[in-house]
């Protein structure tokens, strides 16, 4: 049986790797200095660098299902660890050392973890059960629609920066202007994102929003390279 992935990584490391090699050698003899710290749900169909023309430098990514944020853990700052919290690890890495100036909570439609939140999920999967604890405030008390799905879909995104406010460090460089923070909603089949507008309470089309978050809006610290034309 052909070995397709085996393909797939000689194909990049022949044919795709030359053509951004000066860019990643940039990356390694400079070290890595994203500006953006993305969290999005780990759905196959959100692809965040197409969504954003970003390339490799520029995105600190950290993805789970439903692109949820576990409550900050007070405990942590006693030095007892309260269990392996990837996403707040990354969430506090990319504050504290990486000191990014964005934060994108990133959902979407047709989000497979807020439809569970209604749904359910089976006795053999306890960790995704509890998972999505982080999202079950967003649920609605009505008959699960597509309207309903996308509206819980939106409240999600607006819980998990109200979570993201509770970390002490994001709350500090949110303050002292040096960070923003973005949710949006992605809508897959019409490759729009909705920005949530903290003055209006709603999210709106990207084409007719005035901003791309929730502020203080610094500008985008990229560079003018487009990675993506380079891939
Ligand atoms: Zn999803």
């Amino acid at each position: 049986m052909p070995d397709e992935l085996l393909a797939r990584l000689r194909r990049f490391h022949d044919h795709t790797f030359p053509g951004v090699q000066d860019r990643f050698q940039d990356l390694v003899r400079d070290g890595q200095h994203p500006t953006i710290l993305f969290i999005g749900c780990s759905d196959s169909r959100l692809v965040p660098y197409l969504l954003t023309g970003t390339g490799p430098g520029e995105l600190f990514i950290v993805r789970n299902v439903g692109a949820f944020v576990p409550p900050y853990d007070i405990r942590a700052q006693h030095g007892q660890l309260a269990g392996f919290h990837g996403t707040t690890a990354a969430i506090e890495y990319a504050v504290l050392n990486l000191k990014v100036a964005h934060i994108i909570v990133c959902g979407h439609s047709h989000c497979g973890g807020v439809r569970a939140l209604y749904e359910g999920v089976g006795p053999d999967a306890p960790n995704l059960n509890a998972w999505l604890d982080l999202g079950r405030e967003a649920v609605l008390p009505v008959q699960l629609t597509d309207e309903a799905l996308r509206r819980t879909e939106q409240r999600a995104v607006v819980l998990q920066l109200e979570r993201l406010m509770d970390y002490p460090m994001v709350r500090r460089q949110v303050d002292a202007g040096q960070l923003a923070l973005h949710g949006w909603h992605y809508v897959i089949e019409d490759g729009e994102v909705h920005v949530f507008d903290v003055h209006q309470g709603a999210f709106v089309p990207a084409s007719s929003s005035e901003h791309s978050g929730t502020g203080p809006f610094l500008p985008f610290a990229g560079d003018d390279i487009s990675p993506v034309d380079a891939w």
